[in-house]
């Protein structure tokens, strides 16, 4: 098992991460989860994209453009045999003496692994159940930031309550789940909250944007409320790792029930052509 660390691929038992490092005091870095499938990293441009944009938002200077991306991508993948799975990539601001105030000029330091990682099938066939909390995050949630906090304990608090993930809502208003994004389908028209600072703007949901236009299906980018949202007729997640997945049931502030829909259903197949071309679903 190798992992990425500082520009080397090194054997994981021997990757070490100083105790000074900002990111274990402050949570001072950003991160992407890229996915491969068949070996090849799906929406790779998007991904870096994303990941040069967190890192700009909070002043951490990119170490590489995105060949040397792809190529750190491709030899762990390469070297670690996974040819269906993901990469996680973090870069933390680098190494300094605890204090809030940050030094210019440090050397980030960019960590990465590979793991195989199966499709979950079942869940995307099934559905899943979402439990419905208050959004407390930051106000910088399009920032793909390993500080999570906020997500880790909406995330904790679904598996509690027997649900596979989380709705959060600030105030009256859904934004999206632990790690994925939440549409809600209607007379037809799948609609999502709007990439502002309120959720990450998904490369999957950027991706399901493309597959309702090239299908003639309406894609809104606007807020509902969770009135809305427990009356729609569809409901489903997206993520890199749970691609579409429909949402069956929601517990927590508000509860509703749903079927897995037409336009859901639709959209799943959209997405399977398009990352399995040779596999009928
Ligand atoms: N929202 C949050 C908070 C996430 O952590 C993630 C997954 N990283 C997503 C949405 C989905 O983003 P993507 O489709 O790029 O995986």
């Amino acid at each position: 098992n190798y992992v990425w660390r500082k520009g080397n691929l090194i054997e994981r038992s021997n990757a070490e991460v100083s105790l000074e490092d900002r990111g274990y005091y402050f949570g001072d870095g950003v991160y992407e989860v890229v996915r491969l499938y068949n070996g090849i990293c799906f929406q790779l441009e998007e991904h870096y994209k994303r990941f040069v944009r967190s890192t700009e938002e909070i002043d951490i200077p990119i170490p590489f453009d995105l060949l040397q991306f792809e190529d750190m991508i491709n030899s762990l993948s390469e070297k670690n045999n996974v040819s269906d799975g993901y990469i996680y990539i973090q870069i933390t601001r680098g190494e300094q003496e605890r204090n809030h105030l940050y030094e210019r000029g440090l050397d980030p330091v960019v960590t990465a692994f590979a793991k195989e990682a199966p499709i979950p099938f079942e869940k995307q066939k099934n559905g899943v159940a979402l439990y419905a909390l208050e959004d407390i995050r930051w106000l910088r949630c399009d920032i793909k930031t390993i500080n999570l906090l906020g997500n880790v304990m909406a995330k904790r608090k679904a598996e509690d309550n027997a649900c596979d993930e989380a709705l959060q809502h600030r105030g009256t208003t859904v934004t999206e789940g632990s790690s994925t994004n939440i549409f809600i389908v209607k007379d037809g028209a799948v609609i999502t909250h709007p990439a502002n600072e309120l959720i990450l703007n998904g490369i999957t949901r950027l991706f399901i944007q493309e597959l309702a236009e090239k299908h003639q299906v309406p894609f809104l980018e606007k807020t509902f409320s969770v009135e809305e949202a427990s009356n729609a007729d569809e409901m489903f997640i997206s993520s890199t790792t749970m691609e579409i997945t429909p949402v069956v049931r929601i517990e927590g502030s508000f509860q509703a029930d749903y079927s897995i829909g037409p336009v859901t259903k639709q959209l799943q197949e959209a997405f399977s052509e398009a990352v399995r071309p040779h596999q009928k679903s």
